[in-house]
């Protein structure tokens, strides 16, 4: 008698459409398990269930079970009583791999390679792959010499993952198999749904399943009139086999078919009419995702269930970020996840910033963290931390002040914070104890505290989450084993560096953005973005650890090559347009600053569908015409860019409001006599470095003397030597001089080491030191020709003898300078600054008016600034008027030393002049960007917008002309 049939393919066209009728039938029947390895899929069929009432009533009863292929095999094994394993993450096995560094170099021939980031996750894809086909690299490593590495790498991860107690789904699948066939009394059909390719360990499976007396239903996909288009299921014995009857079931409506399953066709005739296929081409990918978030609008306004619109990308880590921003401007609800490299979350990268400033111990890289919004500091705390650093105190000493919390302004964290690094320097812990001091280290710090749970907080707080697994895996990876702060923090951020950070929108009533062909379920339209050569198909790569080449030579040839993966693509691409009788494919012509190829499948869907229509959308319809139901500010600028009038009385009257602001705008006048009045004061004091900013440009002048705004700077050459001068004392003879420089100046290079690659570093020191070299030279010819002695460093002008009070009339301006070294010259004070000192003295406009300043602050007697270059070394003395007395300001070339005379008439008459006409601009109030060639050494471009260089004409006009 013939054994009843418990293996069942059941053929659909493909999309979750053509398969509901077959997939309702099945669940129909008492018992069924649904069963998965995309969790996509999972998600679909549970989201179709629930909204039918019969199927719902079902799965209520648990008469239907939505399960993972994992959790599946799970059961299975416990029933087999097989040892309790569990199922190590991706995650944990990259760090498993990561921890076996030494034996990878040593017992493989890839050398360094192995250590190199994102080698764990290839190897792994790899061994995988290798286990899914049945394929053993011990047996195959007389093949290809790579086998022979992929043998040793299968052995060395076995080996970790057996001594801590861990397995992988397929090695278990592969035990499973081994053990008798046997499932519990609650599995008896199963309904396998899902699978592209089915692998033969699955195949396998499925054997092994019905063998045990399950009934398994496989949905396996078809073409209407292309039988190879998908391949077929690789079961080890026919149905022509009486032991393993296969019935196989024709569930595919072939009338009802969409004419797109004419698109890889054979022999059928071309289709004439297919409506519901569109494709778009625009200018580039900002047209592109706001014309689908545009239209995808529209729809929900007309009353579309955001269930039946979908929105398909390709690359979600690519397109996510546009759509996401492009529907929070034009109020599209979406439902989204996409990923970013983990610490390109802010907290992530701060976090980071911090361990690596303790691990430096240094004080000046972890105040650059202390700015950041994350410590939420005060004025007050930043001011008494700032005091703290300027006291010139080797950073011991800082550290120590700040434990004891000398100053009550300073931070409450601050003393903690400081604990924190003096105990951890000296400890040595397992990775689970610097899990748990690293936690101590986020508590103590007013991260990300608060109740107000914005929606960027719960991105910080899943970005730590995310950080916190990370370290996990290296804890499992790293067991018992004893690290330093410095060794566990070197392995955690190498792991962090390939972690990705979910971003997930989840907006009421959105409709969804998702980039897997088995997510899309059953929409009405299914608009699909990135429909370009690169992005659908992929790029063909082959496997760096198993080329085609290496594949090809494996008897039987049974992997798949890189040019099989591009086929795989293609039935993407097909369940794609099938998954809807509406589809809109669209594709950017450029995207950044490159030029973009449609797909090629495009082209296949053309050829099928001639009728196809394609809608092009150019630079010139960036924006739609305006429509009286748009946003008023939409109107407003659809309006402005089609050069029309927005069609809404309240548009135009929004309209009417920014052409009156923006004129205002241009000839920039404050409204408000508050403000006016603030911005047209002389501050009190006033620094004279901003002088020269209120000179040139009046917004730069508001930004720095009123907004009090500061630019941070990458550590630079110039920068680290300023500050070794700083610490250094410049009466120590030249050699010692030199000495205590250099030292100084490896601690402001330790500092900017979490900042700095080693490269980066390595040129620093270079550069560094040689300008500090070229410094201690000028310095002792100064000391022996001008006879100057140093008396302060980075000393405040109220702090010295300097004039600090200039008369304008009858007006007292009081001045404000921090004076970089103060020197000493026959009993009177020196002011000395750093910067630039022009060569030829023709180009030292600006540096007129600087110099010229300073030295007046000096007393009659020596009117005298001098200037010290860093980067030439070249320093000098701005003398106004006579020399003084038994002084040697005298020129001398050989030595770097140069003076620049004035004579006390050109001061007073040209001078004065330009700082009296500076301070009339100051009270003025005028508060307009002024470019020009000063812009090029301001930072602030970013608020002024009128930066010379980008007062460019608009892409519009420069296209219509
Ligand atoms: S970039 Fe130019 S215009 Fe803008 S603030 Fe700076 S100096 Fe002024």
């Amino acid at each position: 008698m013939a054994k009843s049939t418990r293996l069942r393919l059941i053929r659909c066209l493909p999309g979750f459409a053509a398969q509901a009728p077959a997939l309702r039938r099945e669940l129909q029947k008492r018992g069924a398990i649904v069963l998965s390895q995309r969790n996509e899929c999972l998600r679909v069929v549970r989201d179709w269930i629930a909204s039918d009432e019969s199927l719902r009533a079902k799965m209520e009863a648990n008469e239907i079970t939505l399960t993972s292929l994992g959790e599946f095999v799970g059961r299975l094994a416990s029933h087999a009583d097989l040892p309790h394993r569990r199922s190590a993450s991706p995650l944990v096995q990259e760090a498993l791999l990561a921890a076996e560094e030494d034996s990878l170099v040593n017992r493989t021939s890839l050398g360094v390679m192995a250590s190199k980031p994102g080698f764990q996750a290839a190897a792994l894809e790899t061994l995988q792959e290798l286990r899914h086909y049945e394929l053993d690299p011990r047996d195959l490593a007389h093949s290809d010499p790579r086998l022979a590495d992929l043998a040793e790498i299968s052995a060395i991860l076995e080996s970790a993952l057996e001594k801590h107690k861990l397995t992988t789904l397929s090695l278990r699948v592969q035990q499973l198999l081994e053990a008798e066939p046997s499932v519990p009394d609650e599995i008896r059909r199963v309904l396998w749904i899902g699978e592209d390719v089915l692998e033969p360990l699955w195949a396998r499976l499925i054997q092994w399943l019905v063998e045990a007396g399950c009934t398994v239903s496989y949905f396996c996909e078809v073409h209407p009139t292309n039988a190879e288009f998908f391949p077929e299921p690789p079961f080890p014995q026919a149905d022509a086999d009486a032991s393993f009857p296969i019935e196989t079931i024709d569930a595919t409506d072939l009338a009802s078919s969409l004419p797109q399953h004419a698109v890889y066709g054979r022999g059928a005739p071309k289709v004439e009419g297919c409506e519901g296929i569109q494709i778009v081409a625009t200018a580039d990918e900002f047209i592109e995702v706001e014309t689908a978030l545009r239209e995808l609008r529209d729809r929900l306004q007309d009353g579309a269930p955001p269930q039946s619109l979908v929105l398909y990308v390709p690359t979600l880590s690519e397109y996510g970020p546009l759509i996401h921003s492009g529907a929070i401007r034009l109020r599209v609800p979406i439902v989204m996840d996409y990923q970013i490299p983990l610490l390109q979350n802010p907290l992530a990268r701060a976090l980071q910033d911090l361990l690596g400033a303790l691990v430096a111990g240094s004080i000046h890289a972890v105040s650059l963290v202390m700015r950041s919004p994350f410590t939420r500091a005060k004025p007050a705390e930043t001011g008494a931390w700032e005091a703290l650093l300027q006291e010139g105190l080797s950073e011991a000493e800082i550290w120590q002040r700040l434990e004891a919390r000398v100053d009550a302004n300073l931070p409450e964290w601050a003393s903690e914070l400081a604990a924190w690094q003096r105990t951890a320097a000296n400890e040595i812990g397992t990775a689970s104890d610097w899990i748990a001091r690293f936690r101590e280290l986020v508590a103590l710090l007013p991260w990300i505290h608060g109740d107000a749970f914005t929606e960027a907080e719960k991105r910080h707080g899943s970005a730590l989450d995310t950080m916190i697994r990370g370290a996990e895996a290296e804890a499992i990876a790293t067991l018992n084993r004893k690290l330093s702060f410095r060794e566990w923090t070197r392995r955690v951020v190498a792991r962090w560096k390939t972690q990705t950070a979910y971003i997930r929108v989840r907006d009421r009533g959105g409709l969804l953005v998702t980039q897997s062909v088995w997510d899309v379920g059953t929409p009405d339209l299914l608009y699909a973005l990135g429909m370009t050569e690169g992005r659908i198909p992929r790029k063909r790569i082959e496997d760096p650890l198993l080329p085609d080449r290496a594949r090809l030579a494996i008897p039987g040839a049974p992997l798949p090559t890189s040019y099989e993966e591009a086929y795989a693509m293609q039935r993407d691409f097909y369940r794609l347009i099938s998954a809807s009788p509406h589809v809109i494919l669209s594709y950017p012509k450029t995207f950044s600053e490159g030029d973009e190829v449609a797909s090629g499948y495009l082209a296949d869907l053309r050829i099928a569908l001639p009728a196809c229509r394609l809608r092009e959308i150019g630079f010139d319809r960036r924006l739609p015409d305006p429509t009286p139901e748009q946003e008023p500010h939409e109107q407003v600028a659809s309006a402005a860019w089609n050069g029309v009038e927005p069609p809404a009385p309240e548009a135009k009257a929004l309209l009417e409001q920014l052409q009156e602001e923006t004129s205002r705008c241009d000839i920039v006048v404050l409204s408000s006599p508050n403000l006016q009045q603030r911005v047209s004061s002389i501050p009190d004091p006033l620094r004279v470095d901003h002088l020269r900013a209120a000179e040139e440009c009046a917004f730069r002048f508001l930004v720095l003397a009123h907004f009090r705004l500061r630019t941070r700077r990458h550590p630079s050459a110039w920068s680290v030597a300023r500050a070794a001068i700083y610490k250094t004392d410049l009466s120590l003879p030249p050699e010692e001089m030199k000495e205590e420089l250099r030292r100084h100046c490896k601690a402001e290079i330790d500092a900017a080491r979490p900042y700095l690659s080693q490269e980066e570093l390595r040129l620093l020191q270079l550069s560094a030191n040689t300008l500090l070299d070229s410094f201690v030279q000028t310095e002792a010819n100064a000391r022996e020709r001008w006879k100057v002695r140093p008396k302060a460093k980075r000393v405040s002008l109220q702090d010295t003898g300097l004039r600090k009070v200039f008369r304008n009339g009858d007006q007292a301006i009081h001045l404000d300078a921090t004076i970089d070294v103060l020197y000493e010259v026959e009993g009177f004070e020196v002011p000395m600054l750093f910067g630039f000192v022009p060569v030829e003295t023709q180009d030292g406009d600006a540096f007129e008016l600087r110099a010229a300043l300073y030295a007046a602050l000096a007393p009659e007697a020596v009117r005298v600034a001098i200037f010290h270059d860093l980067s030439t070394g070249l320093r000098r003395a701005y003398q106004v008027g006579r020399a003084p007395t038994g002084s040697g300001f005298v020129s001398y070339t050989r030595g770097n030393l140069y003076l620049l005379p004035r004579d006390k008439n050109g001061f007073l008459n040209g001078i004065r002049e330009r700082f009296v006409r500076t301070l009339d601009k100051i009270a003025f109030g005028t508060v307009s960007p002024e470019p020009g060639n000063h812009c090029k050494s301001c930072s602030f471009e970013d608020f002024c917008r009128k930066e010379e260089s980008l007062l460019v004409k608009s892409t519009k006009s420069d296209e219509s002309a």
